[in-house]
């Protein structure tokens, strides 16, 4: 199973600012629980979290009520060294627009480095002010379409975080290999070149061209095993198949014979 490490998720605050309907608040929570990230920030909610927001929270009412409420944006990122503010319309404002996935990768790169990270949404009605994105690092806008390109608020949450969390799992599998598929180097050219003499006998064994010259067949099957990268097991574990096939073909001939 995947293992996204809880410190760098942590690192990643999704930030609500002036929030209007308590539901959003729960629907955002969820959004962020089904993908890992556990910590909500509030910046002045319209109204404070209610039986809405628990309905629409399925379980992860925790998240908004332990929420920190703060009264301004300022200071709610005040300790974060990465501050994206996420928007639906692209603004005349000197800011990068970065889209869902750039800021994923961002944001773990600096969560990795040690960084505190704001993700930054606005209110349902007005989104963020140009005073609340100018405190922006960088602007986020999902490629909706420009005619109706503004989602819900909860629904937003939702793609930042999912893409969060596909950055993070790709870290996660970087610094942590699979412990049945140790980090071995690919086979050495002598290797795969006794493989490829195995598979030509064994090819001529199993009668696979069947009067037609080899070459052709053999040139195709090296690309594909040369494109697989195969380190020294995988190569011992492809000559054990085909030692197997000469051992049946072996006997089907004595068999015939
Ligand atoms: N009418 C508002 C939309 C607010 S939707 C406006 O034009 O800004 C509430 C919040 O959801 C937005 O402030 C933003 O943070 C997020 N959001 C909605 N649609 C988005 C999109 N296409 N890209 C990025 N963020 C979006």
């Amino acid at each position: 199973m995947s293992h996204v490490p809880v410190s760098l998720a942590d690192r990643i605050r999704i930030v609500l600012v002036g929030t209007q309907h308590p539901g959003n608040l729960g629907s955002a929570a969820r959004a962020m629980r089904t993908m890992g990230l556990t910590r909500m920030v509030l910046v002045a909610p319209e109204k404070a979290p209610n039986l809405d927001t628990a309905s629409m929270a399925a379980g992860a009412e925790a998240l908004v009520f332990d929420a920190p409420v703060f009264p301004t944006l300022e200071a709610a990122v005040a300790d974060c060294r990465l501050v994206l503010g996420c928007t639906a319309r692209s603004r005349r404002i000197a800011l990068e627009e970065l889209s869902p996935s750039e800021a994923a990768a961002r944001a773990v790169t600096a969560a990795a480095a040690d960084a505190d990270v704001a993700l930054v949404f606005g209110r349902e009605r007005t989104g963020l002010d140009n005073h609340e994105l100018q405190l922006c690092h960088a602007a986020v806008h999902i490629p909706s379409d420009p005619a109706f390109s503004s989602l819900n608020l909860a629904a937003a949450v939702q793609v930042l975080a999912y893409e969060a969390r596909v950055a993070l799992l790709a870290t996660a599998q970087d610094a942590a290999p699979e412990p049945d598929e140790p980090t071995e180097p690919p086979a050495s050219h002598a290797e795969l070149e006794g493989f490829f003499a195995q598979l030509s006998d064994t090819l001529a064994a199993i009668d696979f061209h069947k009067g037609r010259t080899p070459e052709s067949a053999e040139r195709k099957l090296r690309r594909i095993f040369l494109r697989a990268q195969m380190n020294a097991r995988e190569v011992r574990l492809m000559r054990g198949v085909l030692a197997d096939a000469q051992r049946m073909a072996r006997l089907a001939g004595s068999s015939d014979s």
